[in-house]
């Protein structure tokens, strides 16, 4: 490390501004880019990340460094690099995008290593020292005799319970001179109690062979590989090439990050890469969100000190501090879980491809429903395509029938749940002992209280929605705030008893099931039913061995899951995501339809999918219904072109909000003129409106859609009008660069 003079800083704190310190000559060697350091800052002190080191700087008065943080640095120039274009693209300051690059455990260095107390003797003992102690202590004799036949230390804790004795009687011994007790750091695995059974290499069939090969040769020409693009039908071998992508890195001395969405890193997931790689126990480190900080600490540490060599986790895993790094792999790279919902609001799969063209590194994004942003870049040559187009083994594509629900309601008058069709279908798979998963993107029992009377909804008091009935709760809830209510017996507005329930959720799905089929399984999976970790696994593990015949969930079932066994698949609604006020609202139904029908027929029997919808003749569906990505991606792509959506412009949605509906409209009205005056013509400026979702937790909101090509110009245009407005104290400004929400 050159020796330092002065340093460049990034405070945690939102000031905006890059600062200058002096370097003390005790601390000069120790301290270089990247390194975490404590600074003084007005009265007070600060953390900051060192971004510069100078020979000399122009800033009068500098104040010295108080202290570095941890040992090593924990930032590459290459990640530092990639924050600067992060805060650049997004619109977002650099602290903030500081804050997402490093985790809480790391930045604060407040939590360390796990110390615990390993036993030895102090010197040999021989027989005739225990005899005599047994005389005088007998359990300390006990203990002693234990303890001089160790041949390594072991954990205190381990030995005491072993031999059923107690701290009292350690300590004793250890007074008397007789035993030693050392601290040791260990490792907190959350996967050491696992046992991965070794697998290796599969032999590929030619379309995989042919994908692989791409990603071998971006390996042997590190700097100029364009992204790779794996379009492969579902259970079509994707995962395999991205094992196999990983071991060429590895041949080859570098490293790799796989993201995968959250939803997806099941303990499935993580035994087929901890499994590939089980040559050592560290080779792989998972980035839950679940870990605990101590475990992230571990985590963190396996990675930068290059013990760990495969990151695997979900959108955060693209800052994982791997040296060397050759491959970034990006499963599902279509899933909206990539994109950051708070600041930074950056796309994981995006930073992903900039991060890989910083470090002259592969990226390899695979799906069986490439974004329409993706599959754009790859016809047009930006990215590189490989194709797998057939189910490994010849499996049959699942068979995909549409139910006419507005023919089912003339039948039934009321909105069945399950059309005739379906339920036969069902009947059928308990019959031949075969399993069936139902879908249904919506929670709870029912999903509005109105009152036949008054025609009055029970609505969130915070949000513009209706509350949902929890039936195993007995309350109102609302999805977007979390308020819940009492389930009144009576109208409130109006005192009649006349409140009926109307629309319905997996909940109500579960019963009518079950209801209906008394001697099946049901289980259900959705973020109620799986408010504990282990409640996911378990559900997953009986649903696997059989002892559940149907499973009801929301899109947490609808992803990577791999169940042989499910030949019916039933969507309950298909139309609840297509008429949301939002330009991806076909896209996603698209992708939804594909992928949960995906979990169909992935063993022997082929796999039957049924559709409900009262939308029949949409694109969406029926291209889905014939498997056709290609056409499915023609017709929506001539659609965003007419209506300058992405991929043909960027966007910009900005949102402001105040519990005080006139202040924020004000506000709003006035920025739009100020942009105006600041965004010159070939930018498309769009009015100041109230959100689709009104008001959420009692704030009221406005939005602003801007859309133009050139975005990082249209980033700083945005981000120096706003920094020259002064917004009332409530009134809440937001920037999203490329937005997946738009209520
Ligand atoms: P995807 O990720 O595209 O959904 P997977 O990689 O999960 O597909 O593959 C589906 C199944 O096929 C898995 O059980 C996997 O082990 C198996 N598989 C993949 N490639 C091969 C191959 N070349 N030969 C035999 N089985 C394979
Ligand atoms: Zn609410």
């Amino acid at each position: 490390m050159a020796k330092a003079n002065y340093i460049r800083v990034i405070i945690d704190r939102a000031i905006h501004r890059e600062l200058d310190y002096l370097v003390p000559e005790t601390l000069a060697e120790r301290v270089g880019i990247g390194s975490r350091v404590r600074v003084p800052f007005r009265e007070k002190s600060a953390l900051a990340t060192v971004v510069a080191v100078l020979d000399h700087s122009e800033a009068k008065g500098l104040r010295p460094v108080e202290a570095i943080v941890g040992d090593a640095p924990t930032l590459s120039e290459e990640l530092l690099e990639l924050a600067r274009w992060i805060s650049a693209y997004y619109c977002c300051p650099i602290e903030a995008v500081m804050r997402s690059l490093l985790p809480q455990v790391i930045r604060r260095a407040e939590v360390g290593w796990k110390k615990q107390l390993f036993v030895q003797p102090a010197r040999k003992i021989d027989n005739e020292e225990v005899e005599k102690l047994r005389r005088r202590a007998p359990r300390q004799a006990e203990l002693l005799e234990a303890i001089s036949h160790l041949e390594a230390p072991v954990r205190a804790a381990d030995l005491l319970r072993q031999t059923s004795l107690d701290n009292q009687t350690l300590r004793a011994l250890v007074k008397r001179g007789l035993a030693e007790l050392r601290e040791e750091a260990v490792v907190r695995d959350p996967h050491a109690d696992e046992q991965f059974i070794a697998t290796s290499n599969l032999v590929l069939n030619p379309e995989q062979l042919f994908a692989l090969k791409e990603v071998t040769q971006a390996l042997d020409l590190p700097g100029s590989a364009r992204p790779i693009l794996l379009h492969g039908v579902t259970g079509s071998g994707k995962t395999e090439i991205y094992l196999q992508a990983i071991r060429a890195a590895l041949e080859r001395g570098h490293s790799a990050i796989v993201l995968v969405p959250e939803i997806s890193l099941t303990p499935q997931t993580v035994e087929r890469f901890k499994g590939r790689f089980a040559e050592a126990q560290d080779t792989v480190a998972v980035l839950h969100s679940h870990l605990s900080q101590g475990e992230r600490h571990d985590e963190w540490h396996k990675i930068h000190s290059g013990r760990a060599r495969i990151a695997i986790g979900p959108r955060s895993a693209v800052f994982a501090p791997l040296k060397n790094l050759g491959l970034i792999v990006v499963d599902e790279e279509h899933e909206n879980t990539y994109k950051q919902e708070e600041a930074p609001r950056y796309h994981a799969r995006d930073v992903a491809v900039v991060r890989a063209k910083i470090e002259k590194c592969v990226v390899i994004l695979g799906s069986a429903t490439p974004s329409l942003e993706s599959y754009h870049n790859a016809t047009t040559g930006k990215y590189r395509l490989a194709t797998l187009t057939q189910r490994i083994d010849e499996k049959q594509m699942p068979l995909i029938r549409i139910v006419d629900l507005r023919r089912e309601r003339r039948k039934e008058k009321a909105a069945a749940i399950l059309s005739e069709k379906l339920r036969a279908a069902i009947a059928d798979r308990l019959e031949k002992n075969e399993q069936t998963i139902l879908f249904l993107n919506r929670r709870g029992f029912s999903t509005s209280l109105l009152c036949s009377n008054c025609g009055e909804a029970r609505d969130c008091p915070n949000c513009s929605v209706a509350l949902t009935f929890h039936r195993h709760v007995t309350r109102l809830s609302c999805h977007l705030c979390g308020h819940t209510a009492a389930v009144p017996k009576k109208c409130p507005a109006c005192g009649k008893d006349s409140l009926i329930y109307a629309g319905f959720g997996t909940e109500k799905v579960e019963s009518t099931v079950s209801h209906i089929f008394p001697k099946a399984t049901v289980r259900r999976m959705d973020a109620d039913s799986m408010t504990r970790k282990e409640a996911y696994r378990e559900t997953l593990r009986s649903f696997r061995t059989g002892q559940v015949d149907i499973l009801v969930g929301t899109q947490m079932i609808a992803k990577g899951l791999h169940f042989p066994n499910v030949t019916l698949v039933g969507i309950i609604n298909a139309d609840l995501s297509l008429h949301l006020p939002d330009f991806r609202a076909g896209e996603r139904t698209f992708q939804l339809l594909t992928q949960v029908a995906g979990r169909a027929g992935r063993g022997e029997t082929p796999g039957e999918v049924f559709v409900q919808t009262y939308t029949p003749f949409s694109p969406s569906i029926q291209f889905a219904r014939h498997h056709d990505f290609t056409g499915y991606f023609q017709q929506e792509l001539e659609f965003r072109e007419r209506c300058d959506f992405p991929p043909f412009k960027h966007a910009i949605l900005i949102t402001v909000r105040s519990a005080h509906e006139g202040r924020a409209k004000l506000s709003a009205e006035t920025l739009k003129r100020r942009l105006k005056e600041a965004l010159p013509e070939e930018f498309l400026l769009g009015d100041a409106t109230p959100a689709p979702l009104e008001k959420l937790q009692g704030q009221f909101r406005f939005h602003i859609l801007i859309r133009g090509e050139a975005i990082m110009r249209l980033s700083r245009l945005v981000r120096e009008t706003l920094d020259k407005l002064p917004f009332p104290e409530d009134v809440t400004v937001t920037v999203d660069v490329d937005p997946y929400q738009l209520l």
